[in-house]
């Protein structure tokens, strides 16, 4: 059996050792970092899964791709060793009195970026203290953005170590 090193485990690493392990080859895993991931990127990324939003300053591809991540993530989720936060309720937009222009120019480019369609739902203050009680009475719109998500990274990584470790990718 080929036995394959993988350098680098942030998620990238992490997750080529797991697909490489699954195909059956023997895998060392190596990070300068530790088990938790706080040199990887993913430990301070937001982990938003935000296509819609990111296409107002994506490329078509780009955007294509990470709406197809919204299914490969609900997938990996449900096979990691050990439970993760992951939402898919949509993203909420929110911007103060003074930026109001840069919301307008924001919906333009989203739309521009969607065919002319809109695919945003506004949110007056009531709607967000509806849904987002912790930002009542802070913002008198916002637009919603149903269908995108969210993940906690640092579970990720630790359950992508947990799963690793159970298939027997040597960690160091
Ligand atoms: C502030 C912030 C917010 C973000 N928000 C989002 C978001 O909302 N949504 C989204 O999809 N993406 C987001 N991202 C991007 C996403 O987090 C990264 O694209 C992704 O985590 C990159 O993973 P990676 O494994 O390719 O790289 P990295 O996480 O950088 O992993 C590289 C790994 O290599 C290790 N390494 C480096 N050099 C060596 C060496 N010489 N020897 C051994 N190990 C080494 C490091 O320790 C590290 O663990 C965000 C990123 C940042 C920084």
């Amino acid at each position: 059996m080929k036995h394959i090193a993988v350098l680098g485990g942030g998620l990238s690493g992490r997750f080529t050792a797991w697909g490489l392990a699954q195909q059956g080859f023997e895998v060392s895993l190596f990070d300068k970092g530790t088990r938790t991931g706080e040199q990887a990127a993913a430990y301070v990324a937001a982990a938003m899964l935000a296509p819609l939003a990111e296409s107002v300053e994506a490329t078509p591809l780009v955007v294509e791709l990470g709406r197809q991540s919204m299914d490969l993530w609900r997938d990996i989720t449900g096979r990691l060793k050990t439970p993760v936060f992951h939402q898919e309720n949509g993203s909420l937009i929110v911007w103060h009195g003074q930026d109001k222009p840069l919301s307008r120019d924001f919906q333009q480019r989203l739309s521009r970026a969607n065919q002319g369609q809109n695919p945003t739902v506004r949110w007056y203050a009531a709607d967000i203290a509806a849904h987002e009680p912790q930002l009542a009475g802070r913002f008198s719109d916002g637009l919603y953005l149903p269908g995108e998500g969210q993940l906690d990274n640092r579970q990720v990584l630790v359950s992508l170590a947990d799963t690793l470790e159970g298939i027997g990718v040597h960690c160091h």
